[in-house]
């Protein structure tokens, strides 16, 4: 039996196929490609859900979009470096993702270098493969391998690493912090051990992560060149009027738009702060699920220092303190002379409270006790800051599977009267949320989901 998602998929590629080789005479296309659709955020959800549309043979769409420029969590910064940096979304996750695929097909090149992640572990930076020995590493790296497998319950894992017996270890705990909490865009006093570990299950994207020699946003530039002429920019959608067809859009600076379907791709925060006014109110069930799934601060700080002073394999390196892990920045793209600092949850909350000298003298102490000596703050050229809660219209990471947030992701995912349509990462409920490829398949499908 063929399940509803792979009905509307199946569909949407008939329909592709007919409107491409059939050069639109099949009696069903006008009928559908007539329609207007307004996608609200031009981020990876919003281009690909305009793309697909778009291939589709609609002709009638418009992307509007809040800031003065798209991409939303993909943003590529060309003046910091020698080469480009990506602010937001850095990684592609997964050989088997949407996003790999569209990368392979504008032949972008990935970096290629022996590389290794390292732990500051008993007052020393060692790698993963010297801390093997370590009996209470190797347990913890265990739990992590078989995190999918164990019977977890819906606590944070805070809780449930408390009960372990490396759940004393300081280091051990920021090692954990580092891979669960932190990767998820939280930390371990939030993200649920229970519905962190079902999502994941359900993750069929691939194990490999690819880093990108170039900058994201020049080959998406390439794969969205149709559509992202489409975009109206400086367009803060404030009211949402679905009550009749056609609906009703009006933006802050009062702007008016109709449409007969809306795909929404704003980021989490936009639904939970009530940013957007929908006449009649959205669904309970989607209200609730907006409150339940978690989104909480991240930010990327990058630092150029004046020489290299970490290992050269350096993959990336994990620590307890207020960063809870750096990567070299340079790693393949160009001088190795800069670190990315990757802070989320709770430590990017209290950065973010900080003032810029302050936030930097933090981050600078924490790297001189690592390396010793005082190296890094006499070594320290420039940083930048991108502080992601802080971010107009983003104001926040990315999703994360709080403590009763199972069942979430798939009710924010579902129409609302055959006319309104969530996309974006937070939608996705395949283990795929909190990623670019997440994003592009949410977009996929809400331009399947109008056709049927
Ligand atoms: C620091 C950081 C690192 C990350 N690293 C990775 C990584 O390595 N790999 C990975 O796969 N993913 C990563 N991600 C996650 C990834 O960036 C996101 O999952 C993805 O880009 C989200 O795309 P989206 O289209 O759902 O949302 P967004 O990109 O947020 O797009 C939504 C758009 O809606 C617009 N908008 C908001 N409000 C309104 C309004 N009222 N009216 C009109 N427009 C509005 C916003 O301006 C925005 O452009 C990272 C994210 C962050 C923050």
């Amino acid at each position: 039996m063929i399940t509803r998602k792979q009905f509307i998929l199946m569909s949407s590629s008939i329909l592709l196929d007919v409107c491409q080789k059939k050069n639109y005479e099949s009696p069903f296309v006008p009928y559908f490609t007539s329609q207007k659709v307004v996608i609200i955020g031009a981020g990876a959800a919003g281009l690909h859900a305009a793309k697909t549309l778009w291939d589709m043979g609609f002709k009638n769409i418009q992307i509007l979009e809040a800031k003065n420029r798209w991409g939303g969590r993909i943003f590529t910064n060309y003046n910091f470096a020698e080469f480009p940096i990506e602010l937001g979304a850095e990684l592609v996750h997964g050989e088997f993702s949407i996003y790999k695929k569209i990368l392979d097909k504008h032949k972008t090149p990935f970096i290629d270098k022996n590389i290794e992640p390292y732990i500051y572990f008993e007052s020393k930076l060692q790698s993963e493969k010297e801390l093997e020995e370590n009996v209470l590493f190797d347990l913890a790296s265990q739990f992590i391998d078989n995190l999918e497998s164990l019977s977890l319950e819906d606590v944070p894992f805070s809780q449930v690493i408390s009960q372990q017996p490396f759940g004393n270890h300081p280091d051990i705990l920021a090692y954990l912090n580092a891979r669960l909490g932190n990767e998820n865009g939280t930390d371990n006093n939030t993200l649920s051990a229970k519905v962190t570990a079902e999502y994941d299950r359900r993750n069929r994207s691939g194990e490999t992560d690819f880093f990108l020699k170039v900058g994201v946003q020049e080959i998406l530039a390439k794969e969205y060149d149709q559509v992202i002429p489409l975009i109206q920019y400086n367009q803060v959608v404030k009211r949402i009027d679905y009550s009749q067809i056609p609906i009703r859009i009006t933006t802050a600076s009062g702007g008016r738009f109709e449409a007969d379907r809306v795909i929404i791709t704003v980021p989490l925060t936009i639904l939970k702060q009530e940013r957007i006014q929908f006449v009649p109110n959205l669904p309970l069930k989607h209200q609730e699920a907006i409150q339940k799934i978690g989104m909480d601060s991240g930010m990327k700080i990058i630092i150029k220092f004046k020489k290299q002073f970490w290992p050269s394999n350096l993959e990336s390196f994990v620590a307890n303190g207020v960063v809870p892990e750096y990567w070299p920045t340079g790693n393949g793209r160009g001088e190795n002379l800069y670190l990315t600092a990757f802070v989320m949850g709770k430590h990017a909350r209290y950065l973010s409270s900080l003032s810029n000298s302050k936030q930097i003298g933090e981050v600078l102490s924490q790297l001189d006790k690592i390396f010793g000596g005082g190296i890094a703050t006499k070594n320290y050229e420039k940083h930048i800051v991108m502080d992601w809660a802080k971010e107009e219209h983003i104001l926040g990471a990315y999703s994360f599977t709080s403590v009763g947030s199972s069942g979430a992701f798939e009710i924010l995912g579902q129409p609302i009267s055959d006319r309104i349509f969530f996309a974006g990462e937070a939608t996705r409920s395949d283990g795929t949320h909190q990623t670019v490829h997440g994003a592009m398949l949410s977009g996929l499908d809400a331009a399947g989901k109008i056709l049927v």
